[in-house]
């Protein structure tokens, strides 16, 4: 038998054991996760209103229940079991550990309380066990969401939909009612580049024309009267499409409705103001583009804000013993491969960007290449696998959460949901073992 072990139930360890458990004969694939529920992202940071998004779990579930895959929830490789120990006893290891550790701005004041990195408050409203006490201070009527791509859009979004808007969706209860419960009226979505460079796409950008009780403003003067020559027709065309959906923004009635989203673009954060330990407001700067690239001016504003949200990007965490590129905050690897026997990919071997389909070609490309490697130089066949790690494990009194178990917490989760919502998740991970 082949034993193969992946590090991370996240679209890229399932598009991966999907390939290997198909392709490698005779292969036994076992993913490991630190946490009792599969799927990495799909669950805890998609947004909770975009569950068209989350159906992609049906192609992962057909996967992890297939004969030859195993999964081994709620260890973490690092601390329940060692990187070395997993190497030890398995023939391939894929590490898909995804990067969910937050960006920091690098200015004064970020250690002020109400400053919560994107993937803390993210991972709040989606019910991941690590941010189930963050219990964000909301009770500012101003908020800014600092970035341009689509995490922050969603932040944005989630915070200016009503109660019966997030209706069918799976936000925890607990941040629904934090969210009823905050005066917030002043949104604002702050780039420091332009509108033709941001990085969010028009699907999300667009959702702020259809919002119940939200108005998204933008200044004309910072919308260019057209899409720069020399682009890339499908890139023009993106841009186009987001330039004319804020030109409508632009238009818009500032007093239509009581939250405003203030989508602002050219200004850099130079300081996040405090007062007595906590945020009272943002310092900016403005920029002019020159290139393609921002350019401070001199010129500064402040805004009256009592929550900063940076959403800039995410590292991955490093695991003792695992080769880690620290500058990049990426797995240590070239095109996938890491050393003898341990390859990656996703989000940790790339870094945090790329859609879900993305990862699809990223951990194709790695599954052949782990393929080829496996015909070039077979094992011997004497590999123990989840015989001996399972052994381990249990001598160190860890709950392994097999795919049943999940089931069972999957099942127990729709069938508490209350007002219209799918599913009311666990967010602590003695909750979930307390079911089985
Ligand atoms: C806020 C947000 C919203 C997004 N929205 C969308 C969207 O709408 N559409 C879309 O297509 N894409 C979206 N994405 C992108 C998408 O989620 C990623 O492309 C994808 O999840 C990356 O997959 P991955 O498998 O590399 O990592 P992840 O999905 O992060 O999976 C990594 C897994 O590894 C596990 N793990 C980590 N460390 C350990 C360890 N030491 N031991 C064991 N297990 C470990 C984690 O628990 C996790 O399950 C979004 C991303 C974010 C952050």
């Amino acid at each position: 038998m082949i034993n193969i072990a992946i590090v991370g139930s996240g679209p890229s360890g399932c598009y991966i054991a999907d390939m290997l458990s198909k392709k490698v004969a005779d292969a036994q694939v076992d993913i490991y996760d630190r946490l009792p529920t599969p799927f990495g992202l799909v669950r805890a940071g998609v947004a909770p209103d975009h569950q068209g998004t989350k159906n992609i779990v049906r192609q992962f579930e057909r996967t992890l229940t297939r004969d030859n895959v195993r999964f081994v929830g709620n260890v973490n490789i690092g601390t329940d079991l060692s990187y070395d120990e997993l190497k030890a006893e398995y023939d391939v290891v894929a590490l898909t550990i995804g990067a969910l550790k937050d960006r920091t701005l690098g200015i004064p004041g970020e250690e002020l309380a109400g400053v919560y990195g994107s993937g803390e408050f993210v991972a709040w409203y989606n019910g991941h066990p690590d941010q189930a006490d963050l219990n964000p201070d909301l009770s500012g009527n101003a908020v800014a969401i600092i970035g341009n791509g689509n995490v922050a859009l969603d932040i944005s979004r989630i915070l200016a939909k009503t109660a019966a808007e997030m209706n069918s969706s799976d936000i925890t209860a607990d941040a629904q009612t934090a969210i009823d419960a905050s005066p917030v009226q002043d949104i604002y979505l702050i780039g420091r580049r332009g509108p033709v460079e941001a990085s969010f796409t028009n699907a999300e950008l667009s959702e702020f024309g259809e919002l119940e009780r939200c108005v998204a403003l933008v200044d004309p003067a910072q919308l260019p009267a057209g899409v720069p020559e020399n682009l890339d027709p499908k890139a023009a065309k993106a841009i186009e499409k987001n330039l004319e959906t804020l030109r409508g923004y632009a238009a818009n009635n500032t007093d239509s409705k009581p939250v405003r989203l203030h989508v602002m673009f050219c200004a850099s954060p130079l300081e996040i103001l405090g007062d007595n330990g906590k945020v009272c407001g943002l310092k900016l700067e403005k920029n002019k583009m020159i290139d393609g690239r921002p350019q401070a001016t001199g010129d500064t504003f402040q805004l009256d804000v009592q929550t900063v949200i940076p959403a800039i990007g995410y590292r991955s965490e490093a695991i003792e013993g695992m080769p880690f590129d620290d500058q990049r905050g990426i797995v240590r690897n070239e095109g996938g491969a890491v050393e003898a026997g341990v390859y990656t990919a996703g989000w940790c071997k790339r870094g945090p960007q790329g859609v879900i389909p993305a990862n699809r070609a990223d951990a194709m490309a790695v599954a052949k290449q782990i393929i080829a490697d496996l015909e070039a130089n077979t094992p011997a066949g004497d590999s123990q696998g989840f015989a001996a790690t399972g052994e381990l494990l249990r001598q160190r009194g860890i709950r392994i959460v097999s795919f049943a178990d999940w089931q069972q917490i999957n099942q127990a989760e729709t069938e508490r949901a209350e007002n219209g919502k799918l599913r009311e998740k666990f967010n602590r991970i003695d909750d979930m073992l307390a079911l089985l």
